[in-house]
């Protein structure tokens, strides 16, 4: 059994129709990511999936459990968390207690420390800023404060919302590998991306997304190598 099966997934906006009917799962252990232009629904998808949006039809089943009515604490609670576009950390709180709020459903107090040593071991530099305001960090350092605090609540399946989006690219390339390493111990992700190559190259499958459609699904490798993603996506003649 997957651990994510999305079935026929219809979301709107008012009368707007975001996504249109899409298909896909994420067997456990894998890094599936959906990749696509702006607007095409992606981050409308992961939203829906964390229980923010209510969708117009279809079936999400998460580890064997419906979660359509579930709301979004309870989503969390399950084992799903949810690194969102833009970050939204809490810029005021301290690096540290932006990660202990990742883990505010949990009481295992030990256990907690030993996760935020996890976070500074995959990100050095939160740990050396810990006790600084989270908003002095750079953009790039704060993308890795919100995948810390997301793997705070140890889940079982990590959404990442465009980790590399506005990012140098020596940062993309620290988050991409971090995203590696973590895929490595044996984390679930879910990757929405722009960056076609970068999450094709790590992904195990994938699905390119048009206005609220999935157009094209394969493993990463062959999407990357597919001629119409080439052209769409990896800036190819
Ligand atoms: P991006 O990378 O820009 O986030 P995306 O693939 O994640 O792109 P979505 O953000 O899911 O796309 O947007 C899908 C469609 O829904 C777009 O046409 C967008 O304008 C529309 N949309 C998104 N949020 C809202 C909203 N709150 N109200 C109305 N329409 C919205």
């Amino acid at each position: 059994m997957p651990l994510l099966e999305v079935e026929d997934l219809r979301v709107a906006y008012g009368k707007i129709e975001a996504v249109k009917g899409i298909s896909f799962q994420v067997e456990a252990g894998e890094v599936v990511t959906l990749i696509g232009t702006n607007g095409a629904g992606k981050t409308t998808t992961l939203r829906t999936l964390s229980g923010l949006l209510k969708p117009l039809a279809g079936k999400i089943i998460f580890d064997g459990v419906p979660l359509l009515g579930v709301p979004a604490h309870k989503i969390v609670a399950m084992g799903m968390a949810h690194s969102p576009e833009g970050r939204r950390i809490f810029p005021r709180l301290s690096i540290e207690e932006n990660l202990k709020l990742g883990a505010f459903l949990r009481k295992d107090e030990q256990a907690i420390t030993g996760d935020i040593q996890r976070a500074y071991d995959l990100f050095p530099i939160l740990g050396e800023r810990r006790r600084q305001a989270a908003g002095t960090l750079s953009g790039g350092e704060q993308q890795m404060l919100a995948m810390g605090r997301a793997l705070m609540s140890r889940p079982k399946l990590l959404m990442l919302d465009e980790p590399s989006m506005g990012l140098s690219p020596i940062m993309m390339q620290k988050i991409m590998s971090t995203i590696r390493e973590l895929k490595a111990d044996g984390t679930t992700i879910l990757l929405v991306e722009q960056n076609a190559q970068a999450a094709l190259s790590l992904a195990d499958h994938g699905h390119v997304m048009e206005i609220g459609k999935i157009s094209l699904s394969g493993t990463g490798e062959e999407l990357m190598h597919d001629e119409s993603v080439r052209k769409a996506y990896l800036g190819e003649d």
